[in-house]
């Protein structure tokens, strides 16, 4: 009986593990030529000063428009896009248009100057050796002011091959782009860490900001980090706002910059243009 019921079982992991792994190859070769197809598409999710709740910049954020399956959650393709490598040629299209369409987004009022766009860099384009010149590359075709231009990189990415990092984020910087770390407070963080690195910015992690109202926890360490990223001279923001609650405490506490749905959703090139004017 234990043995057939362990073969039965044996069978139902086997049998799952096929299925995910076959949904993974399915998936990787749809997404191999999604760009060309027009099925990749970027959003831009605005961000604000929590001073004078100004627009200032947008992050943008890649979407995929299965033909059968629709969209798919960022979460899922990304990691199949790092998993497979096509995260290097993805990523790279996904900052020339980036670059090229935020080169003509106007000076929103009050501001006082242009909106920067705020991109994602996997660890694997990291890690490429042609960042550089992918980045310098897509400043050049645009036109784009460097510093309008950030790069959102992961903590983890970033200390798995530290010394090779740090030294790539200085060249990227001295080509005046900033340098943010975002889902920051999940990883290894460290402040000696966001030092090394001299990012110019820090992304609190969304998970400390959903129970910012209610876990005195989350509140002292999201005070912590805007204190001693200011001390610092760090710039902080604050992902994953979806209230007005949270929105009132991080500028009690004097945090920067301001995104979530509470201020904005994830929208087209067309709707965040129309945004700012
Ligand atoms: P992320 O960089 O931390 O992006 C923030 C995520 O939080 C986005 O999810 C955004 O839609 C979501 N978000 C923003 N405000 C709120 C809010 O108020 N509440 C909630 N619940 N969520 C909010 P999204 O677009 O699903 O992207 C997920 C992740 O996929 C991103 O996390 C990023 O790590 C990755 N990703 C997206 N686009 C790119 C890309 O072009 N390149 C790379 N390498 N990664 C990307
Ligand atoms: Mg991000
Ligand atoms: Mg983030
Ligand atoms: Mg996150």
């Amino acid at each position: 009986q234990a043995k057939m019921a362990g073969k039965n079982c044996y069978r139902f992991y086997s049998r799952t593990m096929d299925l995910a792994i076959e949904r993974r190859v399915r998936m990787e070769h749809d997404l191999r030529g999604a760009w060309d197809r027009g099925e990749l598409s970027l959003v831009y999710q605005p961000i604000y000063r929590t001073r004078d709740r100004v627009l200032v910049g947008a992050e943008a954020l890649l979407r995929w428009n299965h033909p059968e399956d629709g969209a798919v959650a960022p979460s899922v393709f990304i990691d199949v896009a790092e998993q497979s490598g096509l995260i290097e040629n993805i990523g790279l299209l996904a900052l020339r248009n980036a670059c090229a369409e935020a080169a003509s987004w106007p000076v929103p009022p009050g501001a006082g100057e242009p909106p920067f766009v705020s991109v994602n860099v996997s660890a694997r384009q990291l890690g490429s050796g042609d960042l550089l010149r992918q980045v310098a590359g897509a400043l050049q075709q645009s036109g784009l002011a460097p510093e309008r231009l950030h790069l959102e990189l992961t903590e983890t990415a970033v200390i798995s091959d530290e010394a090779n990092a740090v030294a790539l984020l200085g060249r990227l910087r001295q080509l005046g782009v900033k340098v943010w770390l975002d889902d920051f407070g999940t990883g290894y963080s460290s402040l000696s860490h966001l030092r090394r690195v001299q990012a110019d910015g820090l992304k609190i992690d969304r998970s400390f900001i959903t129970d910012l109202l209610r876990d005195p926890d989350d509140l002292a360490l999201t005070s912590a980090i805007i204190a001693m990223a200011h001390s610092m001279g760090v710039t902080v923001v604050a992902e994953g706002v979806e209230r007005v609650g949270q929105f009132d405490l991080l500028r009690e506490r004097d945090c920067d910059l301001v995104q979530g749905y509470w201020l904005g959703h994830p929208q087209s090139g067309q709707e965040f243009t129309a945004l700012l004017g």
